[in-house]
């Protein structure tokens, strides 16, 4: 005999077997009891400390290395599946996707649009989400990484059509200075892109916004015409479908014809704002936005599926594909076999070669709950929203630092009127809503985060949680009135 040769695979499959089960079990359990734990909790130093361990050199075995993972990083994780976590914008994820996640990780499919099953299954989603969206059929579309990479291919995409020569062949220092219009509340991931494309972050002009955070449309015009007036080339116009401070909408009809009027690419950032194009009732917060060229947005913030999911589209395969298209034999499609394209060529619509099979729980996750469910919980989102503002404003204590229009929700304590640290004191409120909010993570209760308004330090609630009560905002309030008077009272002695 040689050898024995080796494999990853155990000599025998019970044991994982079991233990996979057991895995199963106790997230479902998990599941079962978030509301028993606190949303968040530090890590202590002692289990910190164990991070610093050396690279193994032998293996510990499989049981073993699932305990470390129940002991050291189950009980410190975010918590974004926990019903009062309101941070940034974070979706939940459900046990069905995290069973999809687990069927994709054992297939373990790169989803390159051959003829395999992987690739009908993006294509089919990216069909499902023009349909969601009431986008143009003929539309071409990718699922990437999460908005940022859905914002960037967007903006390549602009770059490569719109620049007047061709930039992919011979770079931007054979053209004019290229400039991207954008709200002063676009998100930092649309400066990034600008900055990769290698525009210079200078590139990005931030248009002002009105005090409902919406961009002047007018003040967007005037400066595409000063840069073209200096000999610039405007490219592209960003319309934000609710930003990621207080879910405002730009004018995206307005925007729409300000393109069309000046011959630039329209890119729409709809992030998690686009999904509300599933409601009836919110859809026409978003008027306008089906005529962009090319808009970004999450499945993994506002349909609640596990990270990583975004999906952008593009208003013509031809265009899309340009973009990122080159030849190389080992990736030429055959016309039978494995290879033949059966499909769009993902590889050529996105920097990414090798792509996981992220498809496969938003299939799984439609198909399971059905898309008028997602349609529910979104507007059960935007009503929990209104619902929370309702309570804001009915305690004087307390102040909305932004309108609601969506499912963003931005206020601070502010004390009883009179009070020694009255609303003239922005500093003191500033300082002491900071300390209110870091009080309320480290006790577990609510993660909540934070923005600042026009100088004004805002506890800022993002409701893309499918798993959030009324109720879960009552304690809420509570817990800021009652944390809030704490701190004022020792700020005035
Ligand atoms: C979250 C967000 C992004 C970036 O999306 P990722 O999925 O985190 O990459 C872009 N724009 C807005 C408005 C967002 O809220």
């Amino acid at each position: 005999v040689t050898a024995a040769e080796e494999t990853l695979d155990p000599e025998s499959w019970e044991e994982l077997r079991a233990l996979g089960h057991r895995m199963v079990d106790d997230m479902f359990s998990y599941y079962e009891t978030l509301r028993d734990r606190p949303v968040w909790q530090p890590m202590p130093p002692a289990v910190r400390e164990r991070f610093t361990s050396p690279l193994p050199v032998q293996g510990q075995g499989a049981p073993e290395v699932y305990q470390d993972f129940l002991d050291t990083v189950l009980p410190y994780v975010t918590g974004n599946t926990h019903p009062r976590f309101w941070g940034w914008v974070c979706g939940n994820g459900s046990g069905m996707a995290m069973l999809a996640e687990l069927l994709a990780g054992a297939i373990n499919s790169s989803v390159d649009g051959f003829d395999d099953a992987g690739s009908h299954v993006e294509a089919q989603v990216i069909d499902w989400c023009k349909a969601m969206l009431g986008w143009r059929p003929e539309a071409s579309g990718l699922l990437v990484s999460g908005c940022s990479m859905a914002n960037f291919v967007g903006l390549a995409v602009a770059r490569n059509t719109a620049a007047g020569y061709p930039v992919k062949t011979e770079g931007l220092l054979a053209g004019p200075q290229l400039t991207v219009y954008g709200s002063s509340e676009t998100h930092s991931s649309v400066r990034k892109a600008v900055q990769l494309l290698g525009l210079g972050g200078q590139a990005l002009r931030t248009v002002a916004v009105g005090t409902d955070y919406r961009v002047e449309v007018e003040a967007m015009r005037a400066s595409i015409e000063a840069d073209r007036a200096a000999g610039l080339t405007p490219l592209c116009i960003i319309g934000n479908a609710g930003t990621v401070n207080t879910g405002a909408i730009d004018d995206l009809d307005a925007l729409a014809d300000l393109a069309a009027e000046q011959g630039l690419w329209y890119h729409v950032d709809g992030a998690f704002g686009a999904c509300a194009a599933l409601s009836d009732a919110l859809r026409p917060k978003l008027a306008g936005f089906e005529r962009a060229d090319s808009i970004a947005f999450d499945l993994h913030k506002w349909m609640y599926f596990p990270y990583e999911a975004g999906c952008v589209l593009v208003r013509s395969d031809a265009e899309h594909r340009a973009a990122f298209r080159y030849d190389a034999h080992y990736m030429t499609p055959s016309t039978r076999g494995l290879s033949a394209a059966t499909s769009q060529q993902f590889t050529e619509y996105g920097p990414q070669l090798s792509r996981g099979f992220r498809a496969l729980k938003v299939w799984m996750g439609i198909k399971e709950q059905g898309i008028d469910k997602f349609r529910r919980l979104i507007e059960q989102n935007v009503e929990q929203a209104a619902y929370l503002a309702e309570l804001v404003e009915a305690a004087p204590e307390l102040e909305l630092l932004a309108d609601v229009p969506l499912n963003i929700v931005c206020f601070r304590y502010r004390g009883e009127q009179n009070s020694t640290i009255g609303a003239v004191d922005d500093a003191r409120l500033n300082a002491l809503n900071e300390e209110l909010l870091n009080l309320l993570q480290e006790s577990g209760t609510a993660v909540p985060s934070h923005t600042v308004l026009d100088g004004r330090y805002a506890i800022r609630v993002a409701i893309t949680n499918h798993r959030s009560r009324r109720a879960d905002f009552d304690t809420l309030v509570a817990e800021v009135l009652a944390r809030g008077r704490i701190l004022a009272k020792a700020a005035a002695q």
